[in-house]
Order: structure tokens, then C-alpha cells, then sequence
């Protein structure tokens, strides 16, 4: 094993931790802000930007820091051990990596720093009512007419397009009959584009939905919307891999988000247990019935930290995307396996009071049953496992 965590991967953990220490106690308000009003904190977005981590992607040439993805990874771990959420930055860090390698120099030039400075945010559009596991399915497309594409469909469980300036959307440009009538693979034919949520034809609906960050999940339709030619991001029909490509920093980056998760859940169940008597003066920490579940959650949580930090290394070394991939699902798989484990063993711990809004546990645990089922769930990833690891054959 190769990869190291030097001094530079740990510059921007730094700044995290510092930066976040400074806003400790507006934590509580902070999640009653997102979590129960549904607003989205600018002022810790800004504050993110202002720390580089919406650089951390990009080229010096672009404005950005460079400290790669293993540095984010880092950042983002510690984000949330610290009880706080990166959830868009997520999406938009994702959307910046996928616009570095295959935008165009204008994109790159007008878009990249605005993103770097925390002025412009960037959401991800790919699913569909009939096509989430299985996104060839999708039926959203968009149509070559002299200097636009004009695109119709819709999209569903989009987050955060309230406060998006973009949205990087995939559609098809050439539909599935004519894939099938000319025998192509099932995975030509995809685009991607640049959208402005304002852009006249687009109709959002809010999905109220729980464990959100101060954005709502949104359905959108798309009737006759016109895209400027310029918008399409990378070579058209041939969107696939660029797609894929920029889900690897997707699935690490959550893997990060997991495993800081757990360490939180870990960490208050670790106080409270310390302190807590509930038989003479003996805390339920010293109980083995309560020590185990959070032992084991610890031990696989380090575990899945390092499979975690080699996927980011892997992209930071410019790995082969299919070996990326599969150190980016089993991280992920991993992670938010140990983050639910975790934080069920840290509600136990903490009895009844678990429950209560103010210790924030049950929202935590909310997040982390999302992150089981998306961006990825459990059993495309194993089956993508057993494909490509163990090469079964596939049964779907
Ligand atoms: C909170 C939240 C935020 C999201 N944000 C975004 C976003 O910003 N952008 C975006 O594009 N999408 C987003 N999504 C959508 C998410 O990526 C999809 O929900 C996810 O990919 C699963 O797709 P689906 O919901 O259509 O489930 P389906 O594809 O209908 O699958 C349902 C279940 O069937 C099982 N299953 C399906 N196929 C197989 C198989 N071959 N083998 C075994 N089991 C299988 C799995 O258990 C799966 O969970 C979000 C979803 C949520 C819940």
C-alpha cells in the first residue's frame, strides 16, 4: 500500500476543524435552521469557500488550490465528526470535477472560479421517476436544433435546485429506439448539459422529504427548454463516461461523509456512556453490552476510512477510472454500512434521550439511511462487485 496522508493532505483538515470550532455553538441553531426550516446556510457555505474546499478539485491555473481529492476527502470526514454537513458542496465538487475534464476552456474559465469563490452552486440531474438504478432507462432528451439543444422530460429527487445557478443534466441525444434500431450500446446516446434552473420551459415541484441540509428534493419537467450548443459539456452522444467518471469523487466523497458520521455518532456515545448511572454509581460505559457494538462500529469504521483515503488517492494518482470505481463503491458501501451501525449503536447507548430533537441522533440516523440507497444502493454496488470483481454473470 502506498499511499501516505502527508502534511498537505492536512492543511485544509486544519482550516475545517478551526474554522468549525469557531461556530460550535451556533451548531444547534444552525440544524434547527436547515434541519426544521428548511433554510440553506449561505454564511457556511461562503465560509467553506473561504477555506479552499471549493478549490480543492482545481488547478492553480483555475483559480484553485489543487490539494486533490484525498485532502478533500479529509475535510469532508471532519465536517461531519464534527456534527456539520457537506452535503451539496458534495454535488458541486463532483460538477467541478466533471467540468474540469471535459468542459470546454470557456466553461472552465467562467464557471470554475465563480464555483471556487462559493458564488456560484452546482446540483447534479440524472434520475428519473423510471430511471434511478437503472439510468440508460432515461427518457429525458434533448434535441440538436441549429445553435441550441432543446430539451423535454423530466427529472426526479434532484437536490437543491432552489439555491442552484446550475444544474449539470444528462440527457439522451440520441433516444434508446434509435440505439436499438441502429444495435449501439445501451450506453451511447447520453449528453450532458449546463442548465440554468430559471431557464423558461423548466416546471420544479418540491418532494418534502426528511435528513435534507436546507434543500428540498425537487421534480422537474422540461418542456421545449432551449440550451445554448455551448452548454453541452463534453462530446455530444458521448456523455457516459464522462458521467461516470466524475460518480467515482461522488461515491468517495460520501464514503467520507459516512465515516465522519460514525466517528460523531461514536463520540457522543462515548461521553454519554462515560457519564451516564443508571444502576448504583456504575456508568453504562463499563457494561460490555454497551462497549461492543460501539468497539466493533469503531473498528470497522477504520477500516472503512482506508478503503476510503485509497479511492481518493487512486483518483488523485490518475487511476484507471474501472479501478477508481471499484475502490470508490466498496468505500462507499462500506462506510455507510459502518455510519448506520454506529449510529444505531449510539442511539442504544443513549436510551430514550436518543430520540430528542436537541441531541440530533435521529436526524444523523435519518442521513445516514439515505446515504445507504443513494447516490448508489447497497445492491447495485455489490452487484457491480460480483460483475467486475468476481466476474459472475449478470442477472438483470
Ligand atoms: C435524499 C435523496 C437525494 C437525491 N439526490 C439526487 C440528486 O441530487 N440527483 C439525482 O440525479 N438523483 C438524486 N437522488 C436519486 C437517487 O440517486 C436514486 O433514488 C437512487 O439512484 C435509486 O434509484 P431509484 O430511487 O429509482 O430506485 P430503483 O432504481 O427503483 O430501485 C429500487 C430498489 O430496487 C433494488 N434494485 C434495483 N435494481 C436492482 C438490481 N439490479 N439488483 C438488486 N436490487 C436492485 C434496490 O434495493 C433499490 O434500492 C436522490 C435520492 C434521495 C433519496
Amino acid at each position: 500500500m502506498e499511499f501516505q496522508i502527508s502534511e498537505e493532505h492536512q492543511l485544509l483538515r486544519g482550516a475545517v476543524r478551526q474554522m468549525l470550532s469557531r461556530h460550535e455553538h451556533q451548531k444547534k441553531a444552525w440544524r434547527e435552521m436547515t434541519h426544521r426550516d428548511h433554510k440553506f446556510n449561505y454564511e457556511l457555505w461562503q465560509e467553506f469557500a473561504d477555506i479552499g474546499l471549493l478549490g480543492a478539485l482545481v488547478p492553480e491555473e483555475y483559480g484553485g488550490n489543487n490539494s486533490g481529492l484525498l485532502a478533500l476527502t479529509l475535510g469532508f470526514e471532519d465536517i461531519c465528526t464534527m456534527g456539520f454537513s457537506p452535503s451539496l458542496m458534495l454535488v458541486t465538487c463532483m460538477d467541478t470535477a466533471c467540468i474540469l475534464k471535459n468542459g470546454t476552456e470557456q466553461h472552465k474559465r467562467e464557471i470554475i472560479p465563480s464555483v471556487i469563490a462559493g458564488k456560484t452552486i452546482l446540483v447534479f440531474a440524472i434520475t428519473e421517476p423510471d430511471a434511478g438504478s437503472n439510468s440508460f432507462r432515461m427518457q429525458t432528451v434533448a434535441r440538436r436544433e441549429g445553435d441550441r439543444y432543446v430539451m423535454n422530460g423530466q427529472k426526479i429527487f434532484i437536490t437543491g435546485v432552489e439555491v442552484a445557478d446550475y444544474m449539470l443534466v444528462v440527457a439522451r441525444t440520441t433516444t434508446r429506439e434509435q440505439i436499438d434500431a441502429k444495435g449501439l450500446p445501451k450506453a451511447f446516446g447520453l449528453s450532458l448539459f449546463l442548465v440554468d434552473p430559471k431557464t423558461k420551459g423548466i416546471t420544479k415541484t418540491p418532494i418534502p422529504t426528511v435528513a435534507t441540509e436546507g434543500v428540498y428534493q425537487w421534480q422537474l419537467f422540461f418542456e421545449d427548454v432551449e440550451i445554448p450548443a455551448e452548454n453541452l459539456v463534453g462530446v455530444e452522444d458521448q456523455g457516459a463516461m464522462a458521467m461516470f467518471n466524475s460518480l467515482n469523487p461522488e461515491r468517495i466523497l460520501v464514503g467520507a461523509i459516512c465515516c465522519g458520521m460514525a466517528e460523531q455518532a461514536i463520540n457522543m456515545a462515548v461521553s454519554y456512556a462515560k457519564e451516564r448511572k443508571v444502576f448504583r454509581e456504575t456508568p453504562i460505559g463499563a457494561y460490555q453490552g454497551v462497549q461492543h457494538p460501539l468497539a466493533e462500529a469503531k473498528i470497522q469504521l477504520e477500516a472503512a476510512k482506508l478503503m476510503t483515503y485509497r479511492a481518493a488517492w487512486a483518483f488523485d494518482q490518475g487511476m484507471e477510472p474501472g479501478v477508481v470505481g471499484s475502490y470508490s463503491n466498496m468505500a462507499k458501501l462500506l462506510a455507510s454500512d459502518v455510519a448506520l451501525k454506529a449510529v444505531d449503536a449510539s442511539l442504544e447507548t443513549h436510551g430514550g434521550i436518543g430520540f430528542a430533537e436537541e441531541t440530533g441522533l435521529a436526524q444523523l440516523w435519518n442521513g445516514a439511511r439515505v446515504l445507504k440507497t443513494a447516490p448508489l444502493n447497497r445492491e447495485m454496488i455489490l452487484n457491480y462487485v460480483a460483475e467486475q470483481e468476481l466476474g459472475l454473470p449478470r442477472s438483470y
